[in-house]
């Protein structure tokens, strides 16, 4: 993987773990077909990078026969079409199409340092440390005021007493 994705990936799990908070997956499917047109596989956890990978996973798990290789991408690894989407954008093996399609944009993804597609109607949503710190200021100022409040509330009983 490319030390940018990868450094990129690692961040985001750090951030993750140290906040506490897993990243959601806000949106859903334009239908517009750009992720089965310009794909990239991953195989047990490895990206796919060269036709022999690709051979051997099309023959331990056929339906991956259907994506095409289409290339390489800056980062090496292989690049894909598949041929079960319709001109329309449109999955025509919905059905049976694969784990990565039916998980698609999964957390792991997110993981890696990858995104969806521009103009895709799914987005990461995660927590960043900016908003935690401001999340944290807004608490500690509430708890302020509650506590002055409940100062002047005190004061006031034991000058009545
Ligand atoms: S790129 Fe996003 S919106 Fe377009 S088909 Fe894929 S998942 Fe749906
Ligand atoms: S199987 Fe369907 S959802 Fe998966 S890439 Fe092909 S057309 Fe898209």
């Amino acid at each position: 993987m490319s030390l940018y994705y990868y450094s990129r990936g690692f961040f985001r799990w750090v951030r993750a773990k140290v906040l506490r908070s897993e990243v959601r997956i806000g949106g859903h499917c334009l239908l517009c077909g750009r992720c089965c047109h310009d794909l990239r596989i991953m195989d047990n956890g490895k990206w796919i990078t060269s036709r022999k990978q690709h051979e051997q996973l099309v023959q331990n798990s056929p339906e991956y026969g259907r994506f095409n290789i289409i290339g390489r991408d800056g980062c090496g690894f292989l690049t894909y079409s598949c041929s079960c989407v319709s001109d329309e954008g449109v999955c025509t093996d919905y059905e049976n199409r694969p784990l990565i399609c039916s998980d698609y944009p999964s957390p792991t993804l997110y993981y890696r340092g990858v995104d969806p597609p521009a103009h895709c109607g799914y987005y990461y949503e995660a927590l960043t440390f900016r908003a935690a710190l401001r999340q944290l200021l807004g608490r500690e100022q509430s708890f302020g005021k509650v506590l002055r409040q409940e100062r002047k509330r005190m004061t006031k009983e034991e000058r009545q007493a």
